[in-house]
């Protein structure tokens, strides 16, 4: 059996780092999450706050952690 991987390290105090300018749109879009206007883009190009982001982010490391915890990764 390989070896488990282990979830992803959070970001440092659960921040991401959208300071790179290919975050940044022009054009406002809905955010995927809220529903809200934003310029915002996550990493794969879609709109959303960075906050909703975030709790996102946030609440797969919380699941991938609990499931590992139960070893079932
Ligand atoms: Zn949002």
């Amino acid at each position: 059996m390989p070896p488990r991987r282990k979830p992803a390290p959070a970001p440092a105090g659960g921040l991401l780092d959208w300071s790179h300018s290919s975050h940044f749109h022009r054009d406002a879009r809905p955010c995927r999450s809220c529903g809200g206007m934003t310029h915002l883009r996550d990493d794969h190009g879609h709109p959303s706050h960075k906050v909703c982001a975030e709790a996102e982010f946030a609440m797969v490391v919380d699941v991938a952690r609990r499931y590992a915890s139960q070893e079932r990764l």
